[in-house]
């Protein structure tokens, strides 16, 4: 076996590389490489015959998300999506393909799920952005205003032409519910195109992955941190080829009337999620896994499972914490693949994003 060292060997623009050392040349080596992008940390893990291939798939990975940033981003003021949202009112204008496939699952997404995910309550995702800070949940008239410049029936993406258009001034759409997860397989496919076959790229809790690493069954991800109430279900799990994504209810809240708020708002009343509720998804890519945990989150337990079990390729975790007591679902895929069958999730059935 060969050593691999972590540690701070070299700078890749900020980012630091981890090395092996005294590898047999030519041999795969697992280098690592974290950096700040999309108000997070993402951290790639790859395996590459050279330090030199390993910079240069770094660079390419991190210049695909970084790109993705200044699209999708709703903190830039003018990343395209919020460029879009002030220029497109009334009528179409063109945007890129990437906004346009992240914004086309969106509203399939929204109309699977009636509304309960929908990427137009910027503006109410807004308040409540707020509320965490002063620690208030947001004044009614302030939400129905709000609500009033939001909904998804407002939103019209048009894949064909690629180009989107929303109905009045005012609007804001925020895709933090499923950016991350379409950036974490983007930029593994990124890494597949510079000839790396086994890497993971994890933007927050939004991972994708290909092949396993050298020598193993698959990379390990971590479903639960050794929780008693959890026993059925294994801590870990080696997976291949698949994006894993988990949302969390209570991950950001606001404490206000001995309730706890979640930063996932339910579209259908403008209030953040009471229920404390965590998803974990697996899909073929990133865009489904992502998106759905957040919708499953907001929808519930029964709802959620059958929104999961409707897509022939997804598999999920629902983890409900009530009165002290935790109950852990799993869809019936998800049940076959902690079963140990094969490391691999079911291949894709159908292309991401399509509800
Ligand atoms: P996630 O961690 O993937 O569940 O995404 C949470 C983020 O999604 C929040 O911080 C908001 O930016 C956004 N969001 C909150 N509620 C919704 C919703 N009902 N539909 C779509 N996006 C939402
Ligand atoms: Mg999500």
């Amino acid at each position: 076996m060969t050593s691999i060292v972590q540690g701070a060997c070299c700078l890749l623009g900020g980012v630091v590389v981890s090395l092996a050392i005294g590898a047999p040349p030519h041999a795969l080596q697992r280098y690592e490489s974290v950096g700040p992008h999309m108000g997070t940390l993402v951290r790639i893990t790859l395996y590459a015959a050279s330090e030199d291939a390993a910079k240069q798939a770094f660079r390419s990975a991190f210049d695909r998300i970084a790109d993705l940033d200044r699209i999708l981003s709703d903190y830039k003021p003018d990343s395209e999506l919020n460029t879009v949202t002030r220029t497109a009112v009334q009528h179409p204008v063109d945007v890129s393909k990437d906004l346009s496939v992240v914004l086309a699952a969106s509203q399939a997404l929204a109309g699977a799920t009636d509304g309960a995910f929908d990427v137009t309550q910027g503006p109410v995702i807004r308040l409540w952005r707020a509320a965490r800070k002063t620690g208030r949940i947001p004044d009614p008239a302030a939400l129905t205003e709000a609500e009033s410049r939001s909904g998804f029936r407002k939103l019209h993406v048009d894949s064909r032409q690629q180009t989107v258009m929303v109905d009045q001034e005012g609007m804001a759409l925020d895709v933090g519910a499923i950016g991350k997860g379409y950036a974490a397989s983007e930029a593994l496919a990124v890494l597949h195109e510079a000839g790396i076959r086994s890497a993971l790229v994890a933007v927050s809790g939004d991972l994708a992955f290909g092949d396993a690493p050298p020598g193993q069954r698959g990379w390990r991800i971590d479903l639960h941190d050794d929780d008693p109430a959890l026993a059925s279900v294994p801590r870990v799990i080696e997976l291949t080829n698949a994006a894993v994504s988990t949302s969390g209810a209570s991950e950001q809240h606001v404490d206000a009337g001995g309730r706890r708020y979640s930063h996932i708002i339910d579209p259908a009343s403008g209030m953040g999620l009471v229920n404390d509720i965590a998803v974990t998804v697996i899909a073929p890519h990133g865009l489904d896994a992502d998106g759905l945990d957040t919708a499953v989150s907001v929808l519930g337990k029964d709802r959620g499972l059958a929104l999961i079990e409707s897509r022939p390729d997804v598999a999920a975790l629902i983890v409900q914490r009530s009165n002290g007591t935790t109950t852990a679902t799993m869809s019936s895929r998800f049940s076959t693949l902690i079963g140990g069958a094969s490391p691999a999730t079911p291949r894709a059935s159908s292309r991401p994003g399509g509800w």
